[in-house]
């Protein structure tokens, strides 16, 4: 196999679980001449994507649409709500989490965090038995991260709407979706999120760039009473201009226009259908998995992911050798380890843009890769996948 340094025919395999591929429909209308963000045409688009956006959260209440990296969703939740000194709970289901959870501790929040293994997701039993104890409702707010894209774990976040429910308590519920939105189930109304966190980088299909906050009338509450100091995150400034459909500052014009291009595919595809083509490649990659006799990082079955899969190699090897073999022979990325499984696990996205020869394919480099790295797996895995997508 040669490793050219030069051209490399055929497309990249952008198999990491964020940025996703980004489909042509997008890109082409991405590629269009700039326009007056304070102009008619700006209005009549900016108010359109902000209409049907509302859509993809299954939810009637305003989404903020931030020119930045979903990190910046991240904060404005926070800036947003919350008090210096509030006390709020959070789990580590990951990587993920914990960055957030450190933004709070910035913010000076007392965080509750709740240690985890890396293995499994935010447990609704743990919220019910926190908020009940909390006599005084001292804790403001309940953060959980759906889709923990490091470890490959799905948070169940109707049980905890219910467990907080059943608490009785008046908690904040802020969860960040940044790589389950438009990938499988989420909804923001019926379950009762006051912020929902979302990126556009991953099963949104568009370029990294743009973020989300849907916000609850709770949470619009909340924001009279937070006295953090904000700025570029501020929603009250962002609120009055999207009335008109206009921002407080120059937003990220053509990256609108890719969302709104991928607004229209989601919708055109249908959601539902979108998410049972990403559990169906789930299962595939999963059974791919099991074949070649690895182990999924997530433990529960019913926790793991439809957008991602963490993968366990034994530990006398390196997943990121895996990686680089599978880089310079058959040009796929595929995602490290972060943080705590760093040098543990490699991880496969099959979210966004994708179809059964795109799956198959990155199986296939997976096992090939695998083969050659001298990692011990059972070959097969790929024929495994074959005969499910093929049923
Ligand atoms: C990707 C991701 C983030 C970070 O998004 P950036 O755009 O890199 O800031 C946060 N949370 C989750 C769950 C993610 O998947």
């Amino acid at each position: 196999m040669s490793k050219s340094n030069t051209y490399k025919a055929g497309r990249h395999f952008l198999q990491v679980p964020g940025s996703t591929n980004i489909p042509d429909r997008v890109l082409r209308a991405i590629d269009a001449p700039a326009m007056d963000h304070r102009g008619p045409k700006f209005q009549n688009l900016s108010k359109r994507i902000l209409e049907r956006i509302k859509l993809i959260f299954k939810s009637t209440d305003p989404v903020v649409i931030f020119p930045s990296a979903g990190t910046g969703a991240m904060e404005a939740a926070l800036a947003n709500t919350l008090n210096e000194g509030d006390k709020i709970l959070m789990f580590e289901t990951g990587h993920f989490a914990t960055e957030w959870c450190q933004a709070a501790k910035r913010y000076r929040i007392n965080v509750d965090f709740v240690p985890g293994d890396w293995r499994t997701g935010a447990d609704p039993k743990i919220v019910e038995q926190k908020l009940l104890a909390d006599k005084k409702h001292e804790i403001k707010a309940v953060l959980v991260t759906h889709n923990e894209t490091s470890t490959g774990i799905k948070s169940r976040v109707e049980e905890i709407r219910k467990a907080i429910d059943k608490a009785n308590h008046p908690a904040l519920f802020m969860v960040d979706t940044i790589s389950s939105l438009g990938s499988y189930n989420y909804e923001h109304q019926k379950w009762k999120v006051d912020v929902t966190v979302g990126g556009s980088q991953k099963g949104l299909m568009c370029p990294p760039g743009l973020s989300f906050n849907a916000i609850s009338n709770k949470a619009l509450e909340a924001y009279k009473s937070s006295k953090i100091v904000k700025s570029y995150w501020d929603w009250g400034q962002m609120l009055e201009n999207n009335k008109l459909g206009f921002y407080p500052y120059t937003p990220a014009v053509n990256l609108l226009y890719g969302l709104n291009e991928a607004i229209s595919m989601l919708l055109e595809e249908g959601l539902d259908n979108v998410f049972a083509r990403h559990k169906r490649h789930a299962d595939a990659t999963r059974l791919a998995v099991e074949a070649w006799g690895l182990e999924i990082l997530a433990k529960n079955p019913i926790e793991r992911s439809d957008s991602i899969t963490a993968i366990m190699v034994p530990k006398e090897h390196d997943p990121d050798n895996l990686r680089k073999i599978i880089y310079d022979n058959y040009d796929m990325s595929l995602g490290t380890g972060l943080n705590k499984v760093k040098g543990k696990v490699f991880r496969i996205g099959h979210m966004g843009d994708l179809n059964d020869l795109m799956l198959a394919g990155t199986l296939a480099g997976v096992e090939m890769g695998l083969k050659q790295s001298g990692i011990p797996f059972k070959r097969g895995g790929i024929m495994t996948a074959l005969d499910f997508l093929s049923k």
